[in-house]
Order: structure tokens, then C-alpha cells, then sequence
């Protein structure tokens, strides 16, 4: 190769070197990106949403080793077997909820707490539990550093819901159970919408609207979620499991 045409390419990898950096230390842009290729070109059209997704740091709820890929179309590891939901459920379980601001909603299965801050961020008042203690420690902890006041992390089981704030106005849940669990539906504020993925190996995210004494129900697409542990009853935190699976992420 002639040193001109050596020298020529050095300088198109150096540029490209250069902007591959820029990408990596840019997460605004990349949260712009993901918001636009991921959520608006899949459907998400509801702006508390987007906005929600804009404005919250995904990076700062991934462990360090993963912050390069917060951004991506997937869902990531967090620790104690448990995962981060790919961004695109997070927007659709979030718009599915047609909130307006002001709204009280019910979280279970705070995790990174990166959900309850898109909640928090789309001007919700956010009550949310996590099983795992260390999980829930450290969401407390990082969300209160953020900067969420308007969020509440409570370490139990989320079966039961949170009776003493109850009824709210919204009830997301961020792991699949084989069924509705009941203390959730009577927690849920008449008029109110609670967003569940139901089932066990086969999974589908469901959006229950409550009339009354009755609960109008809508059928979304296949999810695979992490399961919703404890039961009912349980009162022990159960070893995470299936390590198999990849969580929170849509089957197309
Ligand atoms: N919403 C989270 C991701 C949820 S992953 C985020 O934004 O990062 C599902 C979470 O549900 C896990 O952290 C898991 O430990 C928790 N979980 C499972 N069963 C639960 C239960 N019965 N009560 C509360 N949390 C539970």
C-alpha cells in the first residue's frame, strides 16, 4: 500500500474511532435514538411516555460493566438473577396505563427501579415493592440519589399489593403471574388500569380496566417476564431461577 493511501486510511479509521467514542459517552443521544427507533417506530405514541423515556438515565440503572448497552433493544442482567425490561415493554406498559400526571400507581417488581422513575418521570406518585432485599436497597438508594422523591420502595412481597396506600389509580406489575393476583384487582381504584403479564412458560401481557365490580380486559402480544415469586402466602424470599430464560423481552 502507498504511504498516501496508508496514511488516507488511518485518518477514515481515526474519525471513526472518534465518533464511535462520541456515541459511547453521548447517552442523551443514544436515549434519543432508542426512543425514536425503538418505541416511536414500533407504535408509542403517547407523549407523557416519550417524554418519560427521554428524560430518565437508563445508563445510571445498569450495573457499570453494562451502561454501553443500556440503550440497546433488549433486556439486561441487574443482579440476584433478575433483569431490566427491554426499553420498548417498558413505554407500552407504561402507555398502556393512559396516564395524565397525578396519578397514585402501584409498582411490584421494583428491580433496578427503572420502570418506577419512567412512572415517576411521567408525573406519577409511585408506590413500588421488590421482593429480593438487596434489590430493593439498592433501588431505594439509587432512585433517592436521582433524585425521585416521588417514589416509595418497600422490600415484600407484592402479592398482596399495598394495602394501607390503596386504591390506585394504576397497578403495573414487571413479572408474569398465573394469574391476576386477587389483592391487586380490589386495590385497583374503580375506573382505574392494571397492566400484568399472565402465564407461565407462555406468556401475554394483559391490560384489565376495572368497572365497578368487574374488570374489562384486553389482550396485548407474548412477553417473557421473570416469574412473580411468593405466592400468596409465602413468606420466604425463593432462590431467583430460570436462568434460561431472557426476561421482559417480546416474542414477534
Ligand atoms: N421493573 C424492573 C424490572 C423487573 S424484573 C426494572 O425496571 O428494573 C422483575 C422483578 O420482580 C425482579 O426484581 C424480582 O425480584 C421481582 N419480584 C418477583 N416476584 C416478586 C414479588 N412477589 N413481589 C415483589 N417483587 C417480586
Amino acid at each position: 500500500m502507498a504511504d498516501r493511501e496508508r496514511a488516507l486510511l488511518l485518518l477514515v479509521l481515526a474519525a471513526a474511532c472518534r465518533a464511535a467514542a462520541r456515541e459511547a459517552e453521548d447517552p442523551a443521544r443514544a436515549r434519543e435514538r432508542m426512543v425514536h427507533e425503538q418505541i416511536e417506530a414500533r407504535g408509542v405514541t403517547d407523549a407523557r411516555t416519550l417524554a418519560a423515556m427521554r428524560a430518565v438515565e437508563r445508563h445510571r440503572f445498569v450495573p457499570p460493566e453494562q451502561a454501553d448497552l443500556a440503550y440497546a433493544d433488549h433486556p439486561l442482567p441487574i443482579g440476584a438473577g433478575q433483569t431490566i425490561s427491554q426499553p420498548y415493554i417498558v413505554a407500552v406498559m407504561t402507555a398502556a396505563l393512559g396516564l395524565r400526571g397525578g396519578e397514585k400507581v402501584l409498582e411490584i417488581g421494583t428491580g433496578s427501579g427503572y420502570q418506577a422513575a419512567v412512572l415517576a418521570a411521567a408525573g406519577a406518585k409511585v408506590y413500588t415493592i421488590e421482593i429480593v432485599p438487596t434489590l430493593a436497597e439498592e433501588a431505594r438508594a439509587r432512585l433517592a440519589r436521582l433524585g425521585y422523591r416521588a417514589v416509595q420502595v418497600r422490600q415484600g412481597n407484592g402479592w398482596k399489593g399495598w394495602p394501607e396506600d390503596a386504591p390506585f389509580d394504576a397497578i403495573l406489575v414487571t413479572a408474569a403471574a398465573p394469574e391476576v393476583p386477587e389483592p391487586l384487582r380490589r386495590q385497583l381504584r374503580d375506573g382505574g388500569r392494571l397492566v400484568i403479564p399472565v402465564g407461565d412458560a407462555d406468556q401475554e401481557l394483559r391490560v384489565l380496566t376495572r368497572q365497578g365490580d368487574a374488570y374489562h380486559e384486553q389482550r396485548l402480544f407474548p412477553v417473557r417476564f421473570v416469574p412473580l415469586v411468593g405466592g400468596p402466602s409465602a413468606r420466604t424470599v425463593p432462590e431467583p431461577s430460570h436462568p434460561g430464560r431472557s426476561p421482559a423481552s417480546p416474542i414477534p
